[in-house]
């Protein structure tokens, strides 16, 4: 359940009308709920009670700094891919200890910097990683915590861009050479070997995958603790889906997710990391936009919003599908008509959704996305020269700008013309 409901006629975000929220800020814009960003944690914190454990979110999801300090204040770590987000996390007050830093491609600096600054541990996904971190951490006279990202090489049956754990992905080390990886680690200076680390891909609908991985990362860790390592946590990723379609898909919920951690991995004593992203954030964010036309084309009609593939880049890149509905609430009886839905891009890819049936939707009336706070504003770009579209955090009747659009001004700023072509 999230709290994006029609109130007197109107879709709201808690106790705020949109519509009031496109008079303030204008369309299109993305909304935020803190009561649901609020109520994922809490189901993932049940999920996992009895065991001790830290839920790092993935914040590559959306990593809006109001975002950010809604899930510090509730003791949430977090899940980095960057230095970039690493200061994002510890600007919104997450503290370093709390932070797990993943990635295929980390550099010397950022090691450097996650070192310095305090890091919960290094997922480190390759061996000339290993090295890089050995040598960093020793020339600095730190040690890093580590756990090695094993690739189990099961299917996630997910979407390919977004499958992780399967062999050819470039992500982890084959869990079939792990033990000497551990091995090579255990040897190396400057570096403290503290678990094990898994994430095999996102988006996941079922839980047989999670169970397969999690049963392999079970006996890896009896098997490193029989060569002598030390593992005391397993972060066991993120990656549990959430429904796009109305009703057709129904992924597991996070309390049978919990309840698979628990009988595969629940009794060897360790700390339980996961690093959910889709699922605390995608239902908590909501895409608005205006309708600028109704077009009628040959054999379909065209509902063409000021939103676009650079706002949403989803269903262009995944295929994605997301619920579009009108704001205002249609009548109850009212017949759904069929739509190809589209931004203004210079490109057919800009399409949100075809032949799509929904309550009909006049020129200047607003539509929202559903599941729109996950990989939606974090993967914007200004293509066309479009601004970044705003962010919008509700609390209750509150709500406040989180991320303010550019003007145009500031985005044309932002380039330079070299001394060369300056205008004579
Ligand atoms: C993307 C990612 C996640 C989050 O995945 P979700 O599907 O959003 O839960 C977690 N861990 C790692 C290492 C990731 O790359």
């Amino acid at each position: 359940m999230d709290h994006f409901l029609y109130k007197n006629g109107m879709l709201h975000a808690e106790d705020v009308p949109l519509s009031e929220i496109a008079a303030a800020v204008g369309t299109p814009f993305y909304v935020y709920s803190t009561a649901t960003l609020t109520r994922h944690f809490q189901v993932f914190d049940d999920a996992l009670a009895g065991m001790p454990h830290l839920i790092c979110y993935a914040m590559k999801a959306n990593s809006n700094m109001a975002v950010l300090r809604v899930m510090a204040k509730l003791g949430a770590g977090m899940d980095v891919v960057s230095i970039g987000e690493y200061r994002r996390a510890r600007a919104a007050g997450v503290p370093g200890e709390k932070i797990v830093f993943s990635g295929v491609g980390k550099t010397a600096d950022e090691m450097e910097y996650a070192l310095t600054h305090g890091i919960r541990q290094f997922n480190v996904e390759s061996e000339p990683e290993l090295e890089r971190l050995s040598a960093v951490a020793s020339r600095l006279g730190l040690e890093a915590p580590i756990t090695v990202r094993v690739n189990p090489d099961v299917d996630a049956k997910t979407h390919a861009k977004i499958a992780t754990g399967k062999k050819e992905n470039k992500f982890g080390i084959p869990i079939s050479r792990a033990r000497e990886v551990y091995a090579r680690a255990a040897a190396l200076p400057g570096i403290k070997v503290v678990g094990v680390d898994v994430h095999i891909g996102s988006q996941l609908t079922q839980l047989e995958p999670f169970e397969q991985a999690f049963r392999m990362v079970r006996t890896l860790t009896e098997e490193l603790r029989a060569d002598g390592h030390e593992i005391i946590r397993l972060d066991l990723g993120g990656g549990l889906g959430i429904p796009y379609v109305n009703s057709n898909e129904a992924p597991p919920l996070p309390f049978d997710y919990g309840q698979v951690i628990q009988r595969t991995v629940g009794d060897l004593g360790c700390e339980i990391e996961i690093e959910p992203g889709r699922l605390i954030a995608g239902n908590a964010g909501l895409l608005v936009a205006d309708t600028i036309y109704v077009k009628e084309g040959e054999g379909r009609t065209f509902l063409i919003l000021d939103a676009a593939m650079n706002d949403l880049i989803r269903p262009a890149m995944y295929d994605a599908w997301h619920d579009i509905i009108p704001v205002k609430e249609p009548a109850p009886a009212t017949e759904p008509v069929t739509y190809d839905i589209v931004g203004p891009v210079c490109e057919s890819g800009d399409t949100f959704a075809k032949g799509r049936m929904m309550a009909p939707v006049a020129e200047g009336e607003l539509v929202a996305f559903r599941s729109a706070g996950a990989y939606g504003a974090v993967m914007a770009s200004e293509y066309n020269s479009r601004p970044l579209i705003p962010e919008v955090l509700v609390h209750g009747d509150q709500f406040a700008v989180v991320r303010a659009r550019p003007t145009f001004d500031e985005m044309l700023n932002r380039d330079t013309i070299p001394e060369w072509l300056a205008e004579e």
